[in-house]
Formats: C-alpha cells, sequence, structure tokens
C-alpha cells in the first residue's frame, strides 16, 4: 500500500512514522525542512512537494494545523493529483462546514474523502494507540478502517462526512466543561479546609465521577502521572483545547445549538491563555479558580 502523509508536527511525525513501520510505502510532506527530515530518518520517503507525494498513492493522510490549511493543501495539491478512488483521510481537527466541503470535492473527483480525527496526544500518535472517529461513507468504512491500523487502538464510524468533525468537537466541549467542573469543586474543597485527597475518593465513588476527575484530575498530587502531578506538562495544550471549543462555538452559532456552558468554558480558556498559559496542560485551568481571577 502507497500512502501519502502531509503534516508530519508533533502528531503526524509519530503517525507516519508507524505507517512506515507497518512496512507501508509512505511518501512524506511538510513544509517544514526539519519535519521533513526527522520523517525520513524514520522510514519515511521525503516527497519534494505536497503534489509529489500524492501522485500514485492508495491513501493520502493530512493531519495539519487547521481548516483554512486543509482546504489550501486540498485545492492546491491533493485534488489536482490524487488518483481517481484515492481515499483522502483527513486528520486534523477542524471545523464541519471545511470537511463537508473538501469532501463534496473529492467526490466530484471519484476520490473517497473522510474526516478521522483523533483523540490522544503525541505520545499516542508515537505508539500507534489513537482513537480515530470517522465521517465517511459506509461503503468506504473497512478499507478506510485498515488504512488507520497501524495508528490506532481504536476506530469508530461516527456517520456521514462532517460526523467525525463533529463528535471530536461535541467531546472536546464535554471535556472542557467537566474539567472546569472539576477545578471549581477542588478549589471550592480547598476554601473549605476539606483535604484534596479525602475528596477526590469520596467523590470518586459519588455521582460527581467522570473522566476529568478520575482519569486526569487536575488537583496535583491526587493521581500519579497526570499532568498535574508533574507541573502540567502537556498532555493536551491549553491553547489546543481553545481551538477545539472555538470550533464548538462556530458550530453552535452556525447550527442555533444552546451551549451556554461550551461558550463560558472557551471564555475562561482564553484567560488562562492570556494569562501565559497556552502551552500548559489543559488541565491547569485549576490553578485560574485558585488564584481567583
Ligand atoms: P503541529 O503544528 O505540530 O503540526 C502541523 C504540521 O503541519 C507542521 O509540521 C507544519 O509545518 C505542517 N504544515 C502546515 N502547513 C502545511 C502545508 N501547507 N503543507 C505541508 N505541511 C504543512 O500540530 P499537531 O499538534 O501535530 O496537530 C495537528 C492536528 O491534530 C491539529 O488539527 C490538532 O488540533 C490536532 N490534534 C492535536 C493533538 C495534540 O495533542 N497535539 C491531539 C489531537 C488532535
Amino acid at each position: 500500500m502507497q500512502i501519502a502523509f502531509i503534516g508530519l508536527g508533533n502528531m503526524g511525525g509519530g503517525m507516519a512514522a508507524n505507517q512506515a513501520k507497518a512496512g507501508r510505502i509512505v511518501r512524506a510532506f511538510d513544509v517544514s525542512k526539519d519535519a521533513l527530515d526527522r520523517a525520513a530518518a524514520a522510514g519515511c520517503v521525503a516527497a519534494a512537494s505536497a503534489a509529489d507525494a500524492v501522485k500514485g498513492a492508495n491513501a493520502v493522510v493530512t493531519m495539519l494545523p487547521s481548516g483554512a490549511h486543509v482546504r489550501a493543501v486540498y485545492e492546491a495539491d491533493v485534488l489536482p493529483n490524487a488518483e481517481q478512488g484515492a481515499m483522502l483521510i483527513d486528520c486534523s481537527t477542524i471545523d464541519v462546514e471545511t470537511a463537508r466541503a473538501v469532501a463534496a470535492d473529492a467526490i466530484k473527483r471519484a476520490m473517497r474523502p473522510a474526516d478521522a480525527p483523533v483523540s490522544g496526544g503525541m505520545s499516542a500518535a508515537n505508539t500507534g494507540s489513537l482513537a480515530f472517529m470517522v465521517g465517511c461513507a459506509e461503503k468506504d468504512f473497512t478499507e478506510i478502517e485498515s488504512v488507520l491500523a497501524p495508528m490506532s487502538r481504536a476506530t469508530i464510524r461516527a456517520g456521514d462526512y462532517g460526523a467525525g468533525q463533529a463528535a471530536k468537537i461535541c467531546n472536546n466541549m464535554l471535556l472542557a466543561i467537566s474539567m472546569i467542573g472539576v477545578s471549581e469543586a477542588f478549589a471550592l474543597a480547598e476554601k473549605l479546609n476539606l483535604d484534596a485527597g479525602r475528596f477526590f475518593e469520596i467523590a470518586s465513588k459519588s455521582s460527581g465521577q467522570c473522566w476529568s476527575l478520575t482519569s486526569y484530575c487536575p488537583w496535583p498530587g491526587v493521581i500519579e502521572g497526570t499532568p498535574a502531578s508533574n507541573g502540567y506538562k502537556p498532555g493536551f495544550a491549553t491553547a489546543l483545547m481553545l481551538k477545539d471549543l472555538r470550533l464548538a462555538r462556530d458550530a453552535a452559532r452556525s447550527t442555533g445549538a444552546v451551549s451556554p456552558l461550551g461558550e463560558h468554558a472557551e471564555e475562561l480558556y482564553a484567560n488562562w491563555v492570556e494569562a501565559g498559559q497556552a502551552h500548559s496542560d489543559f488541565s491547569s485551568i485549576v490553578e485560574l479558580f485558585r488564584r481567583g481571577h
């Protein structure tokens, strides 16, 4: 199988390396020479351009920063050069509207598109254990799943084109709200002189239990190995959470959905980025409540 891989950054670098490790021919491209050199050292073939990478590929995987990047690379390089029947799998986290628009353009050219954003950070990208949520035609899913297999611990079809991005945006809005909820509760518990470890034990067995509490507790020293217990080194950076909350806000506005807590979460994360915490883990938001501003 020949794969074109475009976007070899924090996530794409490890993902492309896992494709090469699985014995696939990976023609890789990134505008950053350093990223391209790292991919070549990991067994990929460095292509001269994105257009060059996609020629002859059975599948084109993109892992780019935003919807604007995806649209530009699709219009200039992928759509004019990919083979008919090629699978075009975008794993970036982008807006639903762009995902649907590039899918429609791909279908017009007899290509097979999918939006397949991921859950899991750099370490899951490096170890091939990402979760993929996929928006694609039902008939294409099995083949898309097999392309993603060397990078994946779970691949779930969310629905038709754009559904993968929709699932990602809704999940991350929920995650931000629950992380803020857990953080507020711990900050209040501290003011009430409640021991953090004892509160954790109680809430974990009570109705406040959730992933943000029991797997990713934002209070330092409560769970070993979390970003909170490691100086809030990401993990999942605050800037990326803010990006996803902005996608959720735009999606809510364009569909008329009511999501006041999602909007408030975006405001709080924007304040936290402004406070210089863009590169801290998103669970560091607890400090915003501890500091009281
Ligand atoms: P990154 O900035 O590290 O990597 C993006 C790469 O794309 C860079 O190497 C950049 O040079 C390259 N690029 C930009 N424009 C290009 C172009 N025109 N042609 C070729 N290459 C180009 O970002 P990342 O952390 O790898 O994230 C990628 C995507 O994955 C984002 O959409 C992000 O939201 C999503 N995501 C990230 C994480 C995470 O923890 N980092 C987790 C889940 C999802």
